[in-house]
């Protein structure tokens, strides 16, 4: 991978929720977990697509990672590990936060954990919950499991799978924030307009808008905080996946909307850009003098073991 040596102040943190087409949530009546695997696994091809536009542009990406894809691709993990990338937890099963109890919840966050730090031979700082479906429970069970940092707040309030959990964070600067038990909050980004919150964090809201536009917004966002928190999947620049019958017009569009046209869109992106450092959350949040020291110093230290 190239080294990113140019050293602005905007921050663009790419982040990839490592699932494949199927594991959707979009598509769960269609591909319940219990026929997963029958289904076609396509994530390792088009995840190698993305590491390799990556590296021809010197970015440094955090990859979420649904446990139940390493277990069946622990040569793709370690590959993105090995090739300069974070690799951070996206729980087991993909089920949504606020389905589950606190116990099996638990479950699900420290089952990814172990799996992906065996896998990769170094510690997992962060979590990304499932269609950012981020719970009161989630904070508290995140701390018990040595997590160091969250991904599942989005904004957005009219997505009724997202977690409204700004109440459990104090801010720590204007980026970032923190809960009572030291958990990081890392939000996907938004638009702010008029008092208006427009999604604009990626996935198919990037797939959606005109690309001038989405840069527009993006420039906008950068420009006020400093920071853009990106995210995308390996199966949206996959136009030749399998299509799922019985889906509502809705979630069609929302799953199949410009598939094909989403690499280039994301070459163009990174190009367009290129001036700004594209580093990994936890290389980030290493940076961020807010992070409480004993908060760090806990995770650094298992580091050491
Ligand atoms: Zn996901």
């Amino acid at each position: 991978m190239q080294t990113n040596n140019r050293k602005e102040n905007n921050v663009i943190l790419i982040t990839v929720d490592l699932e494949d087409w199927f594991q959707v949530e979009n598509l769960r009546l269609a591909y319940p977990f219990c026929v997963w695997d029958a289904c076609e696994i396509r994530i390792e091809r088009n995840t190698r697509e993305l590491l390799d536009i990556f590296d021809d542009r010197g970015v440094q990406a955090t990859f979420f990672v649904l446990g139940w894809m390493a277990e069946r691709c622990r040569g793709l993990v370690k590959e993105i590990s090995e090739r300069g990338h974070e690799i951070a937890s996206h729980g087991y099963k993909h089920q949504l936060c606020s389905a589950l109890s606190k116990e099996v919840l638990r479950e699900d966050v420290c089952r990814s954990k172990a799996l992906l730090e065996d896998i990769v031979g170094r510690p997992v700082f962060g979590y990304r919950a499932p269609s950012f479906s981020i719970t009161e429970h989630l904070v508290e069970v995140l701390g018990d499991a040595g997590y160091f940092y969250d991904s599942s707040y989005n904004s957005f309030a009219l997505n009724k799978r997202y977690g409204r959990a700004n109440s459990l964070f104090h801010s720590c600067n204007s980026n970032l924030m923190i809960s009572d038990n030291g958990i990081i909050e890392l939000p996907v980004s938004n638009l702010e307009i008029g008092g208006q919150t427009i999604p604009w964090g990626g996935g198919g809201y990037f797939r959606f808008w005109p690309p001038r536009l989405y840069s527009w917004g993006v420039t906008k966002i950068l420009h006020e905080r400093k920071l853009y928190l990106f995210y995308c999947h390996p199966w949206e620049i996959d136009p030749e996946q399998p299509q799922a019958r019985q889906l509502g017009w809705l979630g069609r569009f929302r799953h199949y909307v410009n598939l094909d046209k989403t690499l280039k869109r994301l070459e163009q992106f990174l190009e367009r850009f290129h001036q700004n450092s594209f580093i990994s959350c936890q290389n980030y949040l290493r940076c961020q003098d807010a992070i409480p020291t004993e908060s760090f110093n806990q995770v650094a230290g298992f580091l050491t073991h």
